[in-house]
């Protein structure tokens, strides 16, 4: 498999945690203790404190990018308490879309998540697709299956073409894994990536979707990181409850940016 076009990436969700108080000083000493311009590092705050990490981030050198955690799928209207894709603009540049969280608790399903999609394309964010089955959806062997009809549930609709074009990125994330402390296995999770660019390929991405980055989460750590980058077939993480610790971001970015070496240059890094 050809991975030296797709970049390494490395998105950090907040989720609930931080404030616009403190959110853009967690912010400038990620960005300072990761930088290394191989990676791409992306920070995604809760939406009151996307302001205050921009202005955190606006100097950063190499630059580490902003998103967001959800976008509504309208463009406006009576929808108390929801922040739709134009109201993003100058705040974000990326946006988490169909997270299991949200899944869960808000119900979305993947129609939605596809209509989030389309509407952060429209308006130039780009979309971190999230998908990935349950623990019993495992142990019965219909994993692939799953994540299979959520990527097509989400992006059928849409052109490729367009999607492929609006960078979107796919982070395979196993609902078992994410907050538990708990991993997919690599292997697993290349499986995994491998099945989902068979999916984008039927439906109609170019080159059997191998532009698409695919991102594994659930549970990433800078001590099992290694695991994931290990994998041709994966090009970073999404991680959770790790990225609120600079530490832990300094060691999954440090291993990131080795594997981006070696991708960019396989020869020279051996
Ligand atoms: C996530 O929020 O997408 C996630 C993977 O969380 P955690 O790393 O905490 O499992």
């Amino acid at each position: 498999m050809i991975t030296a076009m797709r970049p390494v990436i490395v998105a950090a969700n907040w989720k609930m945690h931080t404030t616009p108080a403190d959110a853009g000083e967690l912010a400038r000493t990620i960005a300072r203790r990761t930088a290394d311009a191989d990676v791409v590092r992306i920070v995604c705050p809760p939406f009151v404190a996307l302001a205050a990490v921009r202005d955190a981030l606006a100097d950063a050198a190499p630059p580490i990018a902003v998103g967001a955690q959800n976008v509504h799928h309208e463009l406006h209207g009576a929808f108390t308490g929801e922040v739709s894709a134009p109201m993003l603009a100058g705040l974000a540049t990326w946006v988490i879309v169909g997270h299991s969280e949200r899944r869960r608790d808000a119900g979305e399903t993947d129609m939605l998540v596809g209509r989030k999609i389309g509407r952060a394309v429209e308006a130039g964010l780009r979309p971190i697709l999230c998908v990935g089955e349950q623990h019993n959806e495992r142990d019965a062997g219909l994993a692939e299956a799953v994540v299979d009809a959520q990527v097509r549930g989400a992006l059928g609709t849409h052109d490729a073409a367009v999607l492929e074009a609006g960078g979107l990125v796919v982070a395979y994330e196993p609902v078992w894994a994410i907050g538990t402390g708990h991993t997919a296995r690599g292997a697993d999770a290349s499986d995994m990536a491998d099945g989902i660019r068979r999916t984008v390929a039927d439906l109609g991405w170019a080159d059997g979707g191998a532009g698409l980055p695919i991102l594994y989460g659930g549970s990433v750590t800078s001590a099992n990181i290694a695991e994931f980058l290990a994998e041709p077939a994966i090009d970073g993480a999404l991680v959770g409850g790790a990225s609120l610790q600079p530490d832990e971001m300094a060691g999954i970015v440090a291993r990131a940016a080795m594997t981006a070496r070696a991708r960019l240059d396989p020869i020279a890094t051996g």
